[in-house]
C-alpha cells in the first residue's frame, strides 16, 4: 500500500519517501487515512512502530497556512503533549523535517520546561501553526498569555501512558479544559491500563482504534538475552561485553541516576567513551549528550529511564538492563530504543542473585523464552540476600506451596529492586 492511496497530498507523499519510508508501517496504514477524514484516534503502538508519522503526516495535510505579520496573529491548530523533552524535541523534528517542502510552511513550536522560558516566549510571538508541548510548560506558557489554546483543531496526546506515569494527570485536565470541545484528538499509547482507557474515555468520541502492538510482522528484530551476574561484577562485565563484541553505541539503563554517574565514571576510567544521561543533569547536558551519542563521539550512554522512551537512535545495536527496570512495560520501552526502523538489536539484561525473581516475573508478564546464561570468568556466587527474592513467579505457586499474593508479589518486586 503506498504512502498516496491514504489521501495524502503529493507533497507529503514526497516528504515521506524523502524521509526514507518506502511505504506506510501497520500504524499508518491503520491511522493516517482515518485522522485524514476527521475522526478521533485510539492507538495502541510501541515507540518504533512509526506513530510519530503517523500522526504528523496527516496533521500536517489538515494545518491551513495562515497569515503572518501586520497584526495578523497565528492561531495554534494543532497540539501535541508528549512526557519528555527528548521526545517533544524528536517529535518536533520529525514534523519540521516532514514540512519541509510545504508552501506555505507551517509554523512549529517547539516548548518543554527545564529551561529559560523568555526564548520561548519570544518565538511564539505573532502565534503559531503546530505546538508541541509538555505539559507543564505548555501550562506556565498559556499563563503568561504566549499561548492560546482555544482554536485547536487537533489535539495529540503522545505517549499517553507516560505522561501519566509521570504524574501528569492534572496538567492534562487544565489542558482539556482550555481546549475547544469541538475538536478531533488523537490519543496514542503504548499499554492500555485502567487510568489510561479512563483518560481515553473522557478525551475521545467514538474513535478509530487502531492496535499494531501484537502483531507479529511489526515487532521489531530485537534478540534478548540475560545474563546472571554477581552484583558487584556488572560494571566489569559490561566492560567485557562491549569490549568483546566490539559494540559501537550501547545504552546501558541503570535504577539511579547516582548509578548512572558511578558506572559511567567507571567506564571512563576503564578507557570508553561513556557518558550518564538523567534527569538531574541540565537541559543542555542533556541535550548534548543524545548529540554526541548520536554522532559516535559518546560510545556508551548509562542512562536513567528518562531515556527509555522517546529516544530515537536509528542505528542503537545494542540496550544493556544494568539494573532491571520496574516493570514489564518499562522493560519493553527501554529495549524497544535498539531494533528501530527496521534494524536488529540487541538487549541484554544482567540478572544478580537478589533480581531473579523479578526478572522471572517479567519474563513471563513479557511471555518471553530467554534462559538466563553466564558469561565465563563472570559465573555468580552471591546468593539471595532477601527471602522474598526467592518467591516464584515463573510457575503457578510460591514458596514451599504458597501461593504468593498480588501485594506479595508487589512487596517481593519492590524488595529486590529497591532502587527503583
Ligand atoms: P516512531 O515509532 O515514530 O518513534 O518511529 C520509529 C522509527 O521508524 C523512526 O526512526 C522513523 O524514522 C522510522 N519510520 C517511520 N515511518 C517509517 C516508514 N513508513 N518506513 C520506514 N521507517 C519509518
Amino acid at each position: 500500500m503506498p504512502f498516496s492511496s491514504l489521501g495524502l497530498s503529493g507533497t507529503l507523499c514526497a516528504a515521506a519517501h524523502a524521509a526514507g519510508f518506502a511505504a506506510p508501517t501497520p500504524v499508518q496504514q491503520g491511522a493516517i487515512a482515518a485522522v485524514l477524514q476527521g475522526r478521533d484516534l485510539l492507538v495502541r503502538a510501541q515507540t518504533g512502530s512509526g506513530k510519530t508519522a503517523a500522526f504528523a503526516l496527516p496533521l500536517l495535510q489538515q494545518v491551513l497556512p495562515q497569515e503572518a505579520g501586520r497584526g495578523a496573529l497565528r492561531r495554534v491548530q494543532a497540539l501535541v503533549v508528549v512526557p519528555t523533552r527528548e521526545l517533544a524535541v524528536q517529535v518536533g523534528d520529525v514534523l519540521k523535517g516532514l514540512a519541509a517542502d510545504l508552501s506555505p510552511a507551517p509554523k512549529i513550536s517547539v516548548v518543554f520546561g527545564g529551561v529559560s522560558i523568555n526564548p520561548q516566549m519570544m518565538g511564539l510571538r505573532g502565534g503559531t501553526d503546530i505546538v508541541v508541548a509538555t505539559p507543564g510548560r505548555l501550562l506556565d506558557l498559556v499563563d503568561h498569555n504566549a499561548l492560546q489554546l482555544g482554536d485547536v483543531r487537533t489535539l495529540v496526546l503522545d505517549e499517553a501512558d507516560r505522561l501519566l506515569d509521570q504524574g501528569f494527570s492534572e496538567e492534562l485536565a487544565r489542558v482539556n479544559a482550555l481546549l475547544p470541545l469541538q475538536r478531533q484528538s488523537l490519543f496514542f499509547s503504548a499499554t492500555f491500563g485502567p487510568q489510561v482507557s479512563a483518560l481515553a474515555q473522557t478525551l475521545l468520541r467514538d474513535p478509530v482504534r487502531v492496535e499494531v502492538q501484537d502483531a507479529p510482522d511489526t515487532l521489531p528484530d530485537i534478540a534478548q538475552s540475560a545474563i546472571a551476574v554477581d552484583t558487584r561484577s556488572r560494571t566489569q562485565l559490561l566492560r567485557h561485553l562491549i569490549q568483546q563484541y566490539e559494540w559501537s553505541r550501547t545504552l546501558v539503563f541503570v535504577a539511579t541516576k547516582y548509578a548512572a554517574e558511578i558506572v559511567a565514571d567507571k567506564l571512563r576510567k576503564a578507557g570508553l567513551d561513556a557518558e550518564p544521561l538523567h534527569g538531574q543533569l541540565s537541559q543542555g547536558k542533556r541535550s548534548q549528550v543524545l548529540d554526541d551519542f548520536k554522532a559516535s563521539r559518546v560510545r556508551v550512554v548509562v542512562a536513567t529511564d528518562l531515556a527509555a522512551r522517546g529516544l530515537d537512535v536509528v542505528e542503537l545495536p545494542v540496550v544493556v538492563n544494568y539494573d532491571l527496570p520496574r516493570s514489564a512495560d518499562d522493560y519493553t520501552h527501554r529495549i524497544g530504543r535498539t531494533g528501530r526502523a527496521g534494524q536488529a538489536g540487541l538487549a541484554v539484561s544482567f540478572v544478580t542473585a537478589d533480581t531473579e525473581a523479578h526478572w522471572r516475573l517479567i519474563k513471563k508478564r513479557q511471555g518471553l523464552d530467554v534462559v538466563l546464561e553466564a558469561v565465563e570468568g563472570f559465573e555468580p556466587t552471591e546468593v539471595a540476600a532477601s527471602p522474598q527474592a526467592l518467591v516464584d513467579m515463573s510457575g503457578n505457586g510460591g514458596v514451599k506451596g504458597k501461593r504468593p499474593s498480588k501485594k506479595d508479589k508487589l512487596r517481593a518486586a519492590a524488595e529486590v529492586n529497591p532502587g527503583a
